[in-house]
């Protein structure tokens, strides 16, 4: 149900999209461009091919791939399509492959795109097996940085159909996909943290002054991609704080960058979520306590030091501190060496609260005198 809405919503936002381009193309062109219809230029063949791959007619692409050597296998339809882009479109795995054996296949990298936006696993797998891929910098940048190249990751004419700052892996942690995240962190695909909102490098005053707009979306899509639980659960070695940490940075900069409060704001909390939903799942206190403490068969903490719940205080994520097994932790805790108190009614508890703190001179005199003795121990845990 869910990936149908999505892929209702993709659908639409696509369609949105080229009618955005259009509307700009025909501004900048004049109504001439109306009347030129670009299928107009299709032979019957390709036609043909095309209408095969839209329908999945792996018999009719396979013969036509073999047979007719002089097939443009990059023509495009009425929408400037071609072949490959309607194959994935319609999750054809295997006219999609019959069509990564051609040389010269343009367009690979919108194809790729479209996969990963659509969920279409088997063949993300397929096209980053294509031997564009070998160079593992494709990956790497942007449709933006790769555009003045060629034309790998263009939708149509126009550009890519994503904002120009998109890489595959920012688009399958926009998309929460697991599997597709995996696959590309295995090939060393990183998304780049975004520089700091006052960072005067080359770099960014060249976009600030370019297109600032462009430069903010691009910082809230890095952002959006880092805080992905697929993202964070996959790519940090400790989730738990990479999640804390980033909840942290984006909640101060819902405060800097204020004409994007809510979406900052709305991040923050996805990361709380993150880690409260991590709380969800925990079976048992060994489990509790790898969140809140780390992992202790690692010793990457001494045991009861509770860095991140320290953490947690600090940045106020007061969900993730209010959870009941973070509770129920604390309170273990608390009574570690007076377990028979938990038990006991509130007026017991208040006169032996009392009583240690009217005996506390006396108490502190004992303890002083003889710091190993039973009744000495026994007043250091209360
Ligand atoms: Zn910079």
């Amino acid at each position: 149900m869910f990936w149908m809405f999505r892929w209702i919503n993709e659908d639409r936002h696509t369609m949105l999209r080229q009618t955005m381009v259009k509307t700009r193309r025909l501004g900048m062109r004049g109504p001439a461009y109306m009347f030129s219809a670009r299928s107009a230029s299709l032979s019957l063949t390709e036609e043909r091919f095309l209408d095969a791959a839209v329908y999945g007619n792996i018999p009719v692409v396979r013969k036509m791939l073999e047979e007719l050597p002089e097939l443009n296998v990059n023509c495009v339809d009425y929408m400037g399509q071609n072949a490959l882009q309607l194959a994935v479109a319609n999750e054809h795995l295997e006219v999609t492959e019959l069509l990564l054996n051609k040389d010269n296949l343009a367009r690979i990298g919108d194809a790729l795109l479209l996969a990963i936006s659509k969920g279409y696993i088997r063949i993300v797998e397929a096209i980053l097996s294509h031997r564009a891929f070998a160079d593992t910098q494709r990956l790497v940048n942007s449709p933006g940085q790769a555009e003045t190249q060629d034309d790998f990751f263009s939708y149509d004419e126009d550009g890519t159909r994503f904002s120009h700052d998109i890489t595959p892996i920012i688009l399958a942690s926009h998309c929460h996909e697991y599997e597709v995240v995996h696959i590309l962190l295995r090939k060393d695909a990183r998304i780049e943290r975004p520089h700091d909102h006052l960072c005067k490098c080359g770099t960014c005053s060249y976009h600030q002054k370019h297109d600032s707009f462009s430069h903010s979306r691009s910082r809230i899509n890095a952002y959006k991609g880092l805080a992905s639980p697929a993202y964070m659960s996959l790519s940090s070695k400790d989730p738990v704080m990479a999640a804390l940490e980033l909840s942290n940075e984006l909640a101060v900069l819902a405060n800097i960058e204020k004409e994007f409060k809510k979406d900052y704001k709305k991040l923050s909390v996805q990361c709380e979520d993150f880690v409260v939903g991590l709380l969800d799942l925990c079976r048992n206190t060994e489990e509790v306590e790898a969140i809140l403490n780390g992992d202790v068969d690692e010793n990457y903490e001494p045991r009861g030091s509770f860095i991140r719940l320290k953490l947690a205080i600090k940045y106020e994520l007061k969900k993730f501190i209010a959870h009941p097994n973070c509770q129920q932790q604390l309170m273990s805790i608390w009574y570690e060496n007076l377990s028979g108190l938990r038990q006991q009614t509130n007026v017991v508890k208040f006169l032996i609260v009392l009583g240690v703190a009217v005996g506390l001179p006396v108490l502190a005199l004992l303890y002083w005198v003889a710091p190993t003795s039973k009744v000495s121990l026994h007043c250091f845990y209360l």
